[in-house]
């Protein structure tokens, strides 16, 4: 059967995830393109997204290499008329940061609506970066959604607002929110928009003299985008006496409220939804208030807003005044110490010692193998760099391996182990995974073969995207050998490794071998990951 866009099947006041209420107010909105890269706690939205449409119609949904391809599939597809959704995680974003930004100069047609979900407590991130940041440097519009509900309400007026404007518009999630399920309440579809390339062709040239025209233009949109902010239904305020006033944004909503029956009287509150800021609905919450304390999960963005927006007399208080911790996420505990509440009682369990779990490679991981490799090379050889990258893989800077020095992010392992090498710490080792080294990985790679570095370079070739739960990667892996052949390198110092736990120390003899090569070499160590090949094995049946 072909299923159109209108016609998935969530039912009205359904229970499911913030990410799964994302996915399914794209589809009702009519896109028609779809991409994503990979990235916790924002996968399950386009996992989400692939379930509902792969039975046919007319979505195209695709993961891919990385996010700046993702992000310009979806401008692509702007181009031609249609509506088109993009998600990532919030260090994605940084991926993608040249057609993110570029694209807020362009007249987009259809609607483009990236959602990013942004990790406030760094549970599976290397930082905790705030995408209002981003958006605000890109001067596009960004909602901020407080409940599944209006994660699937924003979105859809996520659309409407980047066509009305012709502006991307940011829809900022946070993991809390994206793994919260609660019951969403869905409208109807609407057609997916007609094949309709937008124009003209100068609106889409960025030549310095139509850049310069276009960047003028998105200055003069500036009002429109604080008004249609000013005028949204999503930022409330509500009632409450007193002269100490709380402004939330995002779940900081959530917070307040389970702690407000506890409270002799509610203070003046004020709900900000939406970005740029309503500085008019702001300044007229604060006028009679001697105090503001901002409850938000992230950096202290409309903390520091406000500072210069109201009275010196008013106080601002928030993360960044001491009032709440600098990092971290909001949580019941640091929420009723802002507010002057009297800290919970603890219940310890007296005498229960629960072991410690840190996090390790599953049982049968093919990377125990490189790592036991490794090992065996660096008592040999002496350690000079080990430059490692984002996946599971990382695990190896834990013990009982320890083998990596660094980890800093997509794709980082290539060009650091050049720069090691090139500064003389040698021998210079870069870990990296199949799924990491498409993202992120050719570029650097391109370099260090280029200047024949003296270095080695592992792709820990696991078949998948294991870290986010085994997406595929995007090319298969007997394309990797070709790409890295196609690239420039000496096939000589090229190898494909099968690797298995009986081959360590021939995985070891060939690490040693082109470790004492001085320039370029690369080893593909392949094995699928055993929590794939098993989820493969249970559907094939
Ligand atoms: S999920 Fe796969 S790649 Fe990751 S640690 Fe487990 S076996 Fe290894």
């Amino acid at each position: 059967m072909t299923t159109t866009t209108h016609e998935t099947a969530a039912p009205a006041a359904e229970l499911m995830l913030g990410d799964d209420a994302v996915a399914f107010a794209a589809l009702h909105a009519g896109i028609h393109n779809a991409y994503a890269y990979p990235g916790t706690p924002s996968t399950e939205i386009f996992a989400r997204v692939i379930r509902e449409t792969k039975d046919g119609g007319e979505v195209v949904a695709h993961w891919c290499a990385n996010e700046k391809s993702a992000y310009e599939g979806a401008i692509g597809a702007s181009l031609a008329g249609r509506r088109a959704l993009v998600t990532m995680k919030h260090v994605g974003l940084n991926v993608a940061m040249d057609p993110f930004v570029n694209s807020a100069l362009l007249g987009l047609g259809g609607g483009l609506v990236v959602a990013v979900a942004d990790d406030p407590g760094m549970h599976s991130s290397q930082n905790e970066q705030d995408s209002r940041c981003l958006a605000e440097f890109a001067r596009v519009p960004c909602l901020e959604p407080a409940t599944p509900q209006e994660a699937y309400d924003m979105t859809r007026e996520a659309f409407a607002l980047s066509e009305r404007c012709q502006v991307p518009v940011v829809l900022r999630l946070v993991t809390r929110l994206c793994h919260e399920r609660a019951r969403v309440r869905v409208r109807p579809a609407e057609p997916p928009k007609p094949l309709h390339k937008a124009g003209p062709r100068q609106d889409w040239v960025l030549l310095p003299a139509n850049a310069r025209r276009l960047f003028d233009g998105l200055l003069a949109e500036q009002p429109e985008l604080r008004a249609a902010s000013e005028r949204s239904p999503y930022n409330r305020r509500t009632g409450g006496a007193g002269r100490r006033g709380v402004l939330t944004t995002g779940i900081g909503r959530r917070y307040l409220g389970e702690v407000l029956p506890e409270m002799r009287e509610p203070p003046p509150h004020l709900h900000i939804a939406t970005y740029p800021l309503p500085e008019a609905l702001v300044r007229a919450f604060a006028a009679d208030l001697d105090e503001v304390l901002v409850l938000e999960d992230g950096y202290p963005f409309v903390e520091r807003s406000l500072r210069g927006l109201l009275p010196e007399a008013c106080r601002v208080l928030g993360r960044e005044s001491g009032a709440l911790p600098a990092s971290g996420e909001l949580n019941v505990v640091n929420v009723r110490a802002a507010l002057g509440l009297p800290a919970l009682p603890l219940h310890e369990a007296a005498g229960l010692q629960l072991p410690a779990r840190p996090p390790r490679l599953c049982d049968g991981c093919v990377h125990r193998d490189s790592y036991a490799a490794m090992l065996q090379v660096m008592q040999d050889t002496g350690i000079g760099a080990v430059t490692g990258d984002i996946g599971c893989y990382t695990l190896g800077a834990l013990p009982p391996y320890q083998a990596i020095d660094s980890c800093v992010c997509m794709g980082a392992s290539i060009g650091m182990a050049k720069g090691a090498s090139d500064a003389g710490l040698r021998p210079a080792i870069a870990v990296i995974g199949d799924s990491t080294f498409l993202h992120s990985g050719i570029p650097p790679l391109v370099d260090a073969i280029a200047h024949d570095t003296d270095m080695t370079v592992l792709i820990l070739d696991n078949e998948t995207t294991a870290m986010t739960g085994g997406q595929p990667t995007e090319l298969p892996d007997s394309r990797l050998l070709p790409v890295v052949l196609g690239l420039g390198a000496d096939p000589a110092h090229v190898h494909v490794f099968q690797a298995h736990p009986r081959k360590v120390p021939e995985l070891a003899a060939l690490i040693r071998k082109e470790v004492a090569h001085p320039g370029l070499s690369l080893i593909v160590v392949r094995r699928e990951c055993v929590q794939t090949a098993s989820a493969r094995r249970k559907h094939e049946g």
